[in-house]
């Protein structure tokens, strides 16, 4: 494991975030992409990694409900998706029931920002062709 200083990738990747953009990784080796962000390519060792933004658009790979209080926001669901371009991340998906949420839905990724930090959230958009 290699720390990351604050100035580097994780940085760069969260400054993004918090400006409302979703970025992801591409090898320019291997042309593998990656997520989330890493200063060496996890297929090939290669440091010629550079930012990319993605399609957005993604399946629903696994998902959970998660039991919370109404006082403390109600459930949510944490899923995991696929993204179209190939890694998996751990999200929510924020637009319907979190028992709703169906493995293999077409989802679309957003970024939300609160109090100035960016987070990665999905939207399920029914109807779209996979
Ligand atoms: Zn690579």
């Amino acid at each position: 494991m290699t720390t990351t200083t604050p100035t580097g990738t994780l940085h760069r990747h969260q400054a993004a975030l918090d400006q409302g953009q979703f970025w992801i990784q591409q090898c320019k080796s291997c042309h593998e992409h990656i997520y989330f962000p890493r200063e060496i390519c996890p297929h090939c060792g290669s440091d010629a990694v550079e930012f990319v933004t993605p399609s957005g658009w993604g399946k629903v790979y696994a998902v959970t409900t998660v039991r919370r209080k109404p006082a403390d926001g109600g459930d949510y669901n944490v899923s995991l998706i696929d993204l179209d371009e190939g890694p998996r991340l751990m999200s929510t998906i924020t637009n319907i029931a979190p028992d709703a949420v169906r493995i293999d839905q077409r989802v679309k990724a957003h970024v939300e920002v609160t109090d100035g930090r960016g987070v990665v959230k999905f939207t399920v958009s029914e109807g779209a062709s996979s």
